[in-house]
């Protein structure tokens, strides 16, 4: 491609809506442009970013036995009442309607379109096992989209869907997508972890999430160092012993906290450890009020508390309701005297004189004891901390950020039940359809390689996901040693590799910083070397300069590449 006729509309300015490197550099680098809140134009380069990995990802769910089928983005809301969703999808379902006055939404996944066509089609245990798999544009109101393609209201996702006749099959369809994505992702050059994630109400242990390892990454993942546990923060289960207090209860007392609401500043104030105070946190379950405890140094997993609770909404109480349980200003709520059901953390069993609100403005109790309020119920209700031992081994545990490109999940027998799709068995009974789904974020999976894959100069692709993979830079198209070298060139590896050719009569310093900024793997300048009958090789990821002799030009590139991982 030459690059004089190429829309690559690169910045030079940083963009200022954007707030991380991988979004800041696809606009910069002119691979992407906002039309509105999470939704995105992707421009030629952009887009073969988003080819390659789709290519990887097709080579790899072929591979694994899955075929490609493309279904509709409109889909009726029958289908999603009948599966119960189009009441419990809630706003991120951006629904419509048509001239008829009949209802439509765009599809955030495909769960109801696919069970749908296969629940017409499949009629035997032999029509089974099936995998189907499309890449597509899905949309999801999302309340926060930011961070660029990382959280889009439209984006595209490879999402397949699984079925089987028995739960043999189903684990066994399941671990070939397992070790698939293991493979999308290594090809694409991404540092990740597989962890273990929530199976929300269908519970079992069978979702795992592909995580990239990133700072900005919105989930918290945590690992042993001592054996394989890795899981995502909302579903790692907190095994603690509870270490009974040796102190005997005393007579529990108010005392005055004048404007102090956080769990710092009321420990601050009475010169005690947050560990000695109990949080209660008021939330709305399905609209009903409950009051959740935990110990003051933890935080509530509202994942683990909404599964237990089994609703459908959990959100935490407006001010109004909070006043109207406790009688008292946010910030002094106490379970002592509530009337609403208490859930309380395991860690709260072994606590004695501790510290809680008062439910009275500027007052909290100190002595407080599990004698003196009522528990629904005990549960782990927490998010495990670094003091925590890993729940599988008892070793240490470690905490990162991560991206998450990838879920895969056993559904089990959800939608087939909900949408009564089912097969003959070899007896002639008709039993229910096991399936599992498995969604690959495309876009995000771009974003997530930049964000893990830059410097200050730019980005820096990984060679399988590369745009292009030789950036070919004739320092001067005026002088004709080099402009006719530069085309003969651009003919000759274009047979071999796809070559960005900066065939612009611009500064050197213009054309460096912008093939800097693109990130193509490999750079080959023509320039004062030129006269001798070379040219430099220049690696993106390592800045390692190579002098190359043009009759071994193709040797040393094919080097480079096996070397950067082609
Ligand atoms: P998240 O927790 O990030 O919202 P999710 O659990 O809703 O993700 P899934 O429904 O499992 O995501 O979708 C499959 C994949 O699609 C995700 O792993 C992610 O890579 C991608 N994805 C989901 N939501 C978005 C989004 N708003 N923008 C871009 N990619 C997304
Ligand atoms: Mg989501």
């Amino acid at each position: 491609m030459r690059y004089s006729r190429y829309f690559l509309p690169t910045l030079k300015e940083l963009p200022a809506e954007a707030e991380i490197a991988s979004h800041k550099l696809m606009l910069r680098a002119g691979m992407i442009r906002k039309l509105g809140s999470g939704i995105y134009s992707y421009l030629p380069l952009g887009l073969r970013a988003i080819r390659k990995v789709e290519t990887i990802i097709r080579e790899e769910m072929n591979r694994a036995g899955a075929q490609e089928v493309l279904l509709p983005m409109v889909q009726p809301a029958e289908l999603w009442q009948e599966s119960g969703r189009w009441e419990k999808y809630g706003k991120e379902l951006l629904r419509f309607k048509d001239r008829h006055n009949r209802d439509f939404c765009l599809g955030p996944t495909h769960e109801e379109v696919i069970t749908d066509l296969v629940r017409r089609e499949v009629r035997s245990y032999r029509d089974l096992p099936l995998n189907l798999y499309q890449i597509q544009t899905k949309f999801r109101d999302e309340i926060r989209p930011r961070f660029g393609l990382m959280r889009g209201r439209e984006f595209i996702m490879k999402d397949a869907y699984s079925f089987d006749a028995d739960e043999r099959g189903a684990e066994k369809s399941y671990w070939q997508m397992y070790e698939a994505y293991s493979r999308i992702f290594t090809r694409c050059g991404l540092d990740f972890r597989a962890v273990e994630a929530d199976t929300g109400t269908i519970g079992g242990s069978f979702s795992h999430e592909f995580m990239v390892l990133a700072d900005v990454g919105e989930d918290t993942i945590v690992f042993c160092q001592d054996c394989d546990f890795a899981a995502n923060i909302e579903k790692a289960e907190v095994k603690s012993s509870i270490m009974p207090s040796k102190e005997s209860p005393k007579p529990r007392e108010e005392v005055h906290t004048p404007g102090k609401h956080t769990v710092e500043e009321v420990t601050g104030f009475l010169g005690v450890s947050a560990s000695r105070l109990v949080k209660t946190i008021i939330y709305l379950a399905d609209g009903k009020p409950i009051a959740a405890l935990v110990r003051g140094d933890h935080e509530i997993n509202e994942v683990k508390l909404s599964h237990l609770l089994g609703c459908n909404e959990l959100e935490l109480a407006p001010e109004e309701v909070v006043k109207q349980q406790t009688g008292a200003e946010v910030g002094f709520a106490g379970p002592v005297g509530l009337q609403i059901p208490i859930v309380a953390d395991l860690a709260l069993k072994g606590m004695v004189n501790f510290i809680t609100g008062a439910n009275k403005t500027d007052y909290h109790y100190v002595n407080v004891n599990l004698s003196d309020f009522k528990v629904s119920q005990f549960a782990d209700i927490r998010c495990i901390t670094p003091q925590d031992p890993c729940p599988r081994c008892g070793g240490k545990l470690v905490f990162k950020k991560g991206i998450e490109v990838g879920h895969i999940f056993k559904l089990g027998t959800k939608y087939s039940q909900s949408l009564k799709a089912t097969y003959l068995d070899a007896q002639g009974k008709e039993r229910y359809i096991i399936m599992g789904c498995y969604g690959i974020g495309v876009g995000r999976t771009v974003a997530a390689a930049i964000e893990q894959n830059h410097d200050k100069n730019g980005i820096v692709f990984p060679y399988p996901i590369a745009p292009f993979q030789i950036y070919l830079l004739p320092v001067d198209v005026k002088n004709n040693l080099i402009a006719e070298t530069a085309e003969r060139l651009y003919k000759s590896l274009g047979t071999k590799w796809e070559v960005l050719y900066d065939d612009r009569d611009e500064r050197p310093g213009v054309k460096f910083k912008d093939a800097d900024l693109i990130g193509i793997p490999i750079r080959i300048t023509l320039g004062k070397h030129l006269k001798e009958n070379r040219v430099e090789l220049k690696i993106r990821k390592t800045s390692e300069v190579i002098l190359a002799d043009l009759n071994e030009l193709n040797e040393k590139i094919e080097n480079i590449v096996k070397e950067i991982g082609g």
